[in-house]
């Protein structure tokens, strides 16, 4: 017996892949799915974070429907990874409401952060919000660096807490023991696989989206993405470490690092996420979680406005449009933050942690990577 209906399912269908094995050279759920004769829950959902999401496995069954057997790998996994995400959230009732009302949570969320932030300049000095600031501190004329440091670290520590102790249930549940470390091959393997998007491409031929015919966009939407993301952050943290290690002040003249990056990973968050929308939309009903499009949609939305407010606050941040483009700007990036753990964001940490356990089980039965 299983927890859910889901995990019911998920079993059926694991159950007759491994006496199928058809498609075992299309990612890695197969080949762990056969080094089980039974599944736990926690076994599922680990299969159900290991899948990519590529489609391949349902284009290329023989028992997909209208077959009696009815095996939608893709559709099954995808609710079962969903549910996961609550099911280890934390603290679990945020998880629920997010995913029936994900996006419209995210844009009242920044909505308010931003009126706060103008609420808060306007109560200061109205001259200051409409005001044209320039030169090194001009950003903190709205509000003082170290308010703005703490209600952004604030924000960033509860989604830390929140995902590390989200991820500590997944990897307590998948099997693993709490206090037992990833061995460093495992985990360079994982990274491996995580950076190059290994299983998002059907076995070498690509994923399947709107219809059969199998293309690379979503992995190259979805790697605009992740090295986006990543370069956006690279620029707050060298920013961070500009303030208080050469005491140098934002905002930074075109030419210097923490612009740079963050002009290069902004730029990714615009085609990435447009690109994933549009992939999203297009998108086989039949492979996808229909019930929780608001909470896949939320995430990516909000890394394109994240983006376009940061790229519009770089374009007019020597015009009197400053002050209300910043206080759009830092509302997005408050809304990201505490939305981060009950969203979609979680899908590359879960897939990150499954892949570690995925590469920790080969080493363990000595098979290749
Ligand atoms: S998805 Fe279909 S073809 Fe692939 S292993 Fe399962 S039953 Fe076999
Ligand atoms: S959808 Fe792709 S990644 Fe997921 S189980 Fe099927 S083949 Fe593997």
């Amino acid at each position: 017996m299983h927890g859910t209906s889901i995990l019911e399912e998920a079993d059926r269908l694991m159950t007759v892949c491994n006496s199928c094995r058809y498609c075992e050279g299309l990612c890695a759920v197969f080949p762990a799915m056969e080094m089980r004769r039974s599944f736990s829950d926690g076994d599922l959902n680990y299969l159900a974070n290991l899948c990519h999401a590529c489609g391949a496995c349902y284009t290329d069954c023989q028992f997909s429907p209208p077959h009696e057997y009815d095996v939608n790998v893709p559709q099954t996994l995808a609710i079962a990874r969903a549910d996961s995400y609550a099911a280890y959230a934390w603290p679990g009732a945020f998880s629920g409401l997010f995913a029936r009302n994900g996006l419209a949570i995210s844009l009242i969320a920044a909505a308010s952060m931003a009126a706060f932030i103008f609420g808060f300049a306007a109560f200061n000095d109205r001259q200051v919000l409409l005001g044209v600031h320039t030169g090194p501190g001009a950003f903190y004329a709205l509000m003082p660096h170290n308010a703005m440091a703490a209600l952004f670290g604030a924000a960033f520590l509860y989604a830390i807490i929140a995902l590390v102790m989200s991820v500590r249930a997944f990897w307590r549940d998948i099997g693993e023991p709490i206090g037992m470390k990833a061995d460093p091959g495992s985990l360079w393997q994982a990274m491996k696989d995580t950076t190059q998007l290994r299983y998002l491409d059907g076995g070498g031929v690509g994923c399947v989206n709107e219809d059969e015919r199998p293309s690379d966009r979503r992995k190259i939407y979805h790697h605009f993405t992740f090295y986006g993301f990543a370069l956006c952050f690279a620029a707050t943290c060298v920013a961070t470490l500009y303030h208080y290690l050469i005491a140098r002040e934002a905002p930074y003249p075109w030419w210097d690092l923490p612009v740079v990056l963050g002009t290069l990973g902004g730029i990714g968050l615009l085609i990435g996420p447009a690109g994933l929308l549009a992939e999203r939309w297009k998108r086989d009903p039949v492979l996808v979680d229909a019930k929780r499009t608001g909470m896949d949609v939320a995430f990516i939305a909000m890394l394109f406005l994240t983006s376009l407010t940061g790229i519009a606050l770089l374009l007019w941040r020597d015009s009197a449009a400053m002050g209300p483009l910043l206080a759009l700007h830092l509302g997005v990036v408050f809304s990201l933050f505490i939305t981060m753990p009950y969203g979609k964001f979680v899908h590359g940490i879960y897939r990150f942690v499954a892949l570690v356990r995925y590469a920790r089980e080969r080493r363990m039965l000595g098979l290749g990577d």
